[in-house]
């Protein structure tokens, strides 16, 4: 079983799809009892998505940073 520890340090790799089948099995297994790690993972999901979407456009307005704040506290209340 993973620690949460590795699954920190394989979570980009995770992302980018690097990881064997065997490391992606482990990887969600843990995921499915550990609400840290899959907070965690969101998290990191959502800054990898926004930062992407800062490269090809400006910077963000107010009214992004805001949409994203109440979005991650939605999230948090499920
Ligand atoms: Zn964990």
């Amino acid at each position: 079983m993973l620690k949460c520890r590795e699954v920190v340090e394989q979570a980009d790799a995770y992302l980018a799809s690097e990881l064997t089948s065997w490391q992606r099995f482990q990887f969600n297994l843990h995921l499915a009892i550990c609400g840290y790690c899959r907070r965690y993972l969101k998290a990191l999901k959502m800054t990898q998505q926004i930062s992407q979407q800062l490269t090809v456009s400006s910077q963000p307005s107010d009214n992004d940073i805001s949409a994203l704040v109440a979005m991650i506290q939605q999230d948090e209340k499920k």
